[in-house]
């Protein structure tokens, strides 16, 4: 893995680190009505708890505007102290404006250049939320869209392109208006007085091959901290999949400083889902570490039964569900690894590599599961309660081998 690129660091919200050296930070976006308090409140809150480092919010209308304040403050009320980023297009120089306590509850103004405003309006529009944000001393995203690239820019840039004498592609241009756009506004915005170390950018895009190439340039031309993410990742395994190619390629050349995964839910799905794909990414590749890992075999014909896939949904969830507790009571419990395995054939190799382990008997073996802790074979589970007796001894491998965080109570945000 590339050593991480150096960038100049912001903080967010006085206690967010992004860049500069700070581990990656996870965010997410709600996608209720901001007017509705209680719901956007209550997503925010979940986001945070699922761990989201920063949730941006859409500020879409004066209503929307009115609502961040009441949200910030419930979320104080509900004991949640994640910084909330406000997102505007079109007409947010108006609301920052019109909405004094808006512009002060949030903690970071995100401004897409393609969409503040055309024409001669745009430059007075863009220097208007930029006043307000040096007025309040909030740090900004320049956060270019491909989707709404500034249309005078790529014009201007596609004319020049086609007057050239060797003419690039109409893709390669649209990769170098997206980065023009990124620095461009952030050059004016410090022209007008936001500091450089109040200014993150963004340049996403829907395909893996030009979110690479584009931020790989971006990286190389300014060190401003970096928020990756793919635009419009889609649904379920596609959305995950091109998510993670596109952000796992780049943090390998040590390009991110802040990471989102732009998942479409399922009706009816669960919004943390970014979050903790988000997560997974990271730990995954050894940046960070969240929550215990499971490592579990895939099955095969050797388990004909789902009773090992059972066991590894079951212990997943239940690490889920104890981490907030384990978090508060225990230090380094985050990097535990799990093993669930489906029969002898890797699985006393694979439950010895983690800290704790279980081999299950696959088809036409002994019905007994060996269980190992910390390389060495400890007990061997047999019978109808497998799963709560492995629980039960995970529970105690987490207190006996982590140290006690102490009597301070480390809140509920990550
Ligand atoms: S460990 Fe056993 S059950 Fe799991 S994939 Fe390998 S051979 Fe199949």
């Amino acid at each position: 893995m590339m050593p991480r690129r150096q960038s100049v660091g912001s903080t967010v919200g006085g206690k967010v680190r992004v860049g500069g050296g700070a581990p990656i930070v996870v965010q997410s976006m709600t996608n209720t009505d901001t007017a509705d308090v209680e719901g956007t409140a209550q997503q925010v809150r979940a986001l945070a708890r699922a761990g989201s480092e920063l949730v941006r919010i859409t500020v879409n209308s004066d209503e929307a505007a009115a609502a961040v304040p009441l949200i910030r403050d419930r979320l104080a009320q509900l004991g949640t102290a994640v910084p909330l980023v406000g997102d505007f297009h079109f007409n947010g120089h108006k609301l920052l404006r019109a909405h004094p306590a808006c512009a002060e509850a949030l903690a970071k103004y995100r401004i897409n250049p393609g969409n503040v405003g055309r024409g001669s309006k745009r430059d007075p529009q863009f220097v208007e939320m930029i006043e307000i944000a040096c007025q309040y001393r909030k740090p900004v995203r320049i956060g270019v869209n491909w989707g709404s690239l500034d249309p005078e820019l790529l014009t201007r840039m596609m004319d020049e392109n086609n007057a050239s004498p060797q003419p690039r592609s109409a893709n390669a241009v649209m990769r170098s208006a997206v980065v023009e756009s990124c620095l461009q506004n952030a050059r004016r915005a410090e022209e007008i007085g936001q500091p450089h170390d109040g200014i993150v950018l963004s340049a996403k895009v829907s395909g893996v091959q030009d979110l690479i190439a584009i931020y790989t340039d971006l990286a190389a031309r300014c060190d401003y901290p970096l928020h990756v993410g793919l635009t419009e990742a889609g649904m379920g395994s596609k959305g995950i999949v091109a998510s993670t190619a596109g952000i796992g390629v780049l943090l390998q050349a040590g390009i991110g400083d802040t990471i989102r995964v732009s998942l479409t839910p399922e009706p009816g799905g669960d919004r943390t889902q970014e979050v903790i794909v988000a997560q997974e990414i990271l730990q995954t590749m050894g940046l960070r570490s969240f929550t215990p890992m499971v490592i579990a075999c895939p099955g095969c014909g050797r388990t004909t039964s789902t009773y090992f896939q059972e066991l590894a949904q079951s212990i997943q969830g239940h690490i889920r569900h104890r981490m907030p507790e384990w978090r508060r009571l225990y230090v380094g419990v985050e990097d535990m690894n799990v093993a669930v395995m489906g029969c002898v054939v890797n699985g006393p190799g694979e439950s010895k590599h983690a800290n704790i382990g279980i081999s299950l008997p696959g088809t036409g073996e002994r019905p007994v599961a060996p269980v190992y802790e910390d390389g060495a074979k400890t007990v061997t589970l047999k019978g109808e309660r497998i799963a709560q007796e492995f629980q039960e001894l995970v529970e105690r491998y987490v207190a006996r081998s982590y140290p006690p965080r102490g009597a301070q109570p480390t809140g509920e945000t990550p």
